[in-house]
């Protein structure tokens, strides 16, 4: 076991020499970890300036629909018709537009044909997959069927389909500041989701022999034509997400009677498609505090039974949106609650099977009201006039409506753990509202750009829902374990989407976590705050690029963050800050060397006690009384489980260190002489996992209170693996913690504390005591000349 040493000395400034001497000669470990990014990053121009901001010359695309179609149930096809017009607001003559069919990602002839590798495990293969194989040999049937195309006078326009993707050939180029309209037709048999597992389509209720459709990458769609890339148009495989443009939709799905529609946008007809009961429930819940709802549970449960062989048509209006998604089934409860965002009214609605009902009528609505507020705060205020949330087993976003999952069990019951997940999906499919819906960035090039960003917020919206949410993506030690894996099973977060392997961890929680970090460890709320507000209101209703969001970051901070972006974001160094050894000194201004300490005894340098692990965001929002939680009105959404836990609460925020009595001879201090009293600890510290990131140093002192101390990450700038710091202490420190409250993601914690558990010695006290008294090469001429 190592022990703490004391030696003396009379005067401190000549380790204040001592340090100035390292920093002169940083050695050979100055890599390049604080350059600057340089040309890592696109150069600026008139469309993206060099702060991070969209250039006087900005453009983008713009695409509006006028679609109809209509939804036959017992066949499950979907048929319809569109009027595109598209605006060519790029500097550029366009000969060809680019179209998406998403839809043909099903299809065994024209889905994009990357396969990825299989194997027969244990000489086991599952059905499945002998069942995919088989189909594949033939023409499933399903994919995108074009059945007609033609320009705004009805005349045929030439097209060519490659797997998921569409040129249309312009009959004429299409000039900057043109506009072209055309018609296509097309239908579709929709998948199985349970089966395909693709982001829309049917499930299939065989208990009451009902079906709940989620209609998403349901039309044709126009890539999105950009400044920085041209035609977006790879394949879509099915990690990858979308790349949007963004324009105005109206919408009209023909559906089965008794179905209830849930539509991206507002709807345009209730007064036709609803009865006069159910409308009159609907103006009603305009104005209601708790959700009203407009479609009961026996209401559905009587509507799963009946099964109309008519249909009705709901329309639907949205602006500014870049997608358009929709859900229709008869089995649907409906309710409806409206929610203010800086006065602007939110019509917040769930929809959801009974099969759902116990969780979903309790919690949904209040969660989607939730999120929209709470990231209103992070952001800029929702513009959009509906959120609504829709259970579906899983969970997928469109604007203004996202599908979920979360079902009780047949009595309704559910688990905390359940009820856990469907609070995480909702905040977080809601939440993606605002990245990549409204800040439009590019999914199918960069996953993280999106769902990293959303993860970080969804973290943030779940700390503000709960105190004690059991978030699982965020802080910082949530990471380690994927931060430590073998470096040839890591890539960095800038990663095309199709080549990432650990597709959660690397693209939502490593930059979920890293802007945390950056929030409440690197920059501090105050300045993260104000500059990533300042990039999802400069890239509202636009298209940022990676290089966007890092130049504003610090373009708005002014932090240089350059080390953090290539640490962070194009590496996979882990962080692992060791501290290798401690000196420690006592003044001594009379001119008699001694040994004022001998350390405190083996029994009582214990690692001090951990207290019981409680994450810093969590503690940060419980100290900051200009936050409010859920109001006294929300908690009728709390259950056992919340109140359990509250019931047993009772935070302290003193850590319990063992407190041990000095063992430190009191120093004549009849000199009266400034720093007499003083320690002086000289602590080394190496960077063992090759990211630098901030020290962080808690102290244990004998009188068993702590302190914390931050060192900036800049400390490594001169010698990136190892540094040496002198501080300077009124007490006595009988232990040293590393990142007392995990916020670094360091993936070895052994060799955070000092003095080290059960670790070997590696010198004996005798030799140092030596070195004390220079008598060995411990000290320099000056010191050892200064003890005497
Ligand atoms: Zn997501």
């Amino acid at each position: 076991m190592r022990k703490m040493i004391f030696c003396t000395t009379a005067l401190f400034v000549f380790y204040t020499t001592e340090a100035q001497n390292i920093q002169n000669n940083p050695g050979s470990n100055h890599g390049n970890k604080f350059e600057q990014l340089g040309t890592i990053l696109p150069t600026p121009n008139g469309y993206r300036t060099a702060s991070g901001a969209p250039g006087p010359k900005y453009w983008q695309q713009r695409c509006d629909y006028d679609i109809k179609c209509s939804l036959d149930e017992t066949i499950q096809k979907l048929t319809g018709s569109e009027k595109v017009t598209y605006y060519n607001n790029s500097p550029d003559v366009l000969t060809y537009l680019w179209l998406q069919l998403d839809e043909n990602e099903h299809s065994t002839v024209n889905n994009s044909g990357y396969q990825t590798s299989t194997s027969v495990q244990n000489g086991t293969v599952n059905v499945t997959t002998l069942d995919k194989m088989e189909e594949a040999k033939t023409d499933n049937g399903y994919g995108d069927k074009i059945t007609k195309l033609t320009d705004a006078t009805g005349k045929s326009l030439k097209y060519t389909i490659n797997k998921t993707m569409m040129r249309i050939e312009l009959p004429m180029p299409l000039k900057p500041g043109a506009q072209f309209i055309f018609n296509i037709d097309w239908n579709y048999h929709v998948s199985d989701r349970m089966k395909y597992s693709g982001r829309g389509g049917y499930e299939y209720f065989p208990e009451d022999g009902n079906y709940l459709f989620t209609m998403s990458q349901w039309y044709p769609r126009l890539c999105v034509y950009s400044d920085f890339q041209g035609w977006q148009n790879h394949q879509f495989v099915g990690s990858g997400e979308f790349a949007l443009t963004f324009g105005n939709f109206k919408v009209q799905m023909t559906v089965p009677a008794d179905h209830v529609v849930g539509a991206t946008g507002q709807c345009q007809n209730y007064q036709q498609v609803l009865d006069a009961k159910h409308f009159a429930r609907w103006q009603q819940a305009q104005t209601v505090k708790e959700p009203l709802q407009i479609f009961t549970l026996d209401e559905a449960k009587a509507a799963e039974k009946y099964k109309s062989k008519a249909t009705k048509t709901w329309i639907f209006k949205a602006d500014m949106v870049r997608d358009f998604a929709w859900t229709s089934s008869r089995k649907f409860i409906w309710d409806a609650m409206p929610a203010y965002v800086e006065g602007k009214k939110v019509m917040c609605m769930s929809y959801y099977g009974k099969e759902a009902y116990g969780l979903y009528s309790k919690y949904s609505t209040k969660l989607v009201a939730h999120t929209v507020k709470s990231y209103s705060k992070f952001t800029f205020p929702f513009p959009y006039p509906v959120a609504q949330s829709v259970e579906a087993s899983s969970g997928m976003e469109y604007p203004m409506i996202c599908f979920n999952n979360g079902r009780t069990e047949k009595d309704g019951t559910y688990s905390e753990a359940t009820k856990n997940g469907m609070v995480g999906v909702i905040i977080h499919e809601v939440g993606h509202n605002f990245f990549p819906m409204i800040v439009n960035s590019d999914e199918r090039q960069w996953t993280w750009m999106d769902e990293g960003l959303n993860t970080f917020c969804q973290y943030l919206t779940e700390e503000l829902y709960d105190n004690k949410f059991p978030s699982r993506r965020g802080p910082a030690y949530t990471i380690v374990d994927y931060m430590k894996m073998p470096k040839d099973q890591l890539e960095p977060i800038m990663t095309n989407s199709e080549n990432i392997i650990q597709f959660g961890p690397n693209a939502y929680s490593k930059p979920s976590t890293a802007l945390n970090i950056l929030r409440e460890t690197i920059m501090g709320r105050e300045l993260f705050d104000y500059a990533f507000k300042t990039y999802a209101q400069r890239w509202a209703f636009k298209h940022p690029t990676p290089a966007d969001l890092f130049r504003t970051m610090e373009d708005a901070s002014a932090e240089d963050l350059d080390w953090f972006w290539r640490g962070w974001f194009f590496g996979t160094d882990a962080c692992d800050i060791s501290i290798d050894s401690v000196k420690a000194f006592k003044a001594d201004v009379n001119a008699e060397t001694k040994v004022t300490s001998r350390g405190p005894s083996e029994k009582s340098i214990d690692k001090p006690a951990v207290p019981e692990f409680d994450d810093i965001s969590k503690v940060r929002n419980r100290e900051d009384k200009s936050i409010t939680f859920l109001t006294d009105a929300d908690t009728a959404m709390r259950d056992f489980y919340w109140r359990y836990d509250r019931g047993l609460e009772s935070y302290d925020s003193t850590y319990k260190i063992k407190t041990v009595p000095s063992t430190v001879d009191k120093i004549d201090d009849s000199s009266k002489q400034k720093y007499t009293d003083k320690y002086l600890y000289e602590v080394s510290f190496s960077n063992k996992g090759g990211l630098v990131m901030p020290i962080i140093v808690q102290w244990t002192f004998a009188d068993g209170t702590t302190q914390t101390e931050r060192i900036a990450a800049q400390v490594w700038r001169k010698d990136e693996k190892h540094v040496t710091k002198v501080f300077m202490k009124d007490k006595e420190v009988i232990s040293i913690q590393l990142d007392p409250m995990k916020e670094t993601a360091d993936i070895d914690v052994s060799n955070n504390t000092w003095p080290k558990v059960a670790a070997a010695s590696n010198f004996s006290i005798y030799k140092a005591k030596q070195a004390v008294r220079g008598q060995s090469q411990g000290l320099n001429p000056m010191q050892k000349a200064a003890q005497k």
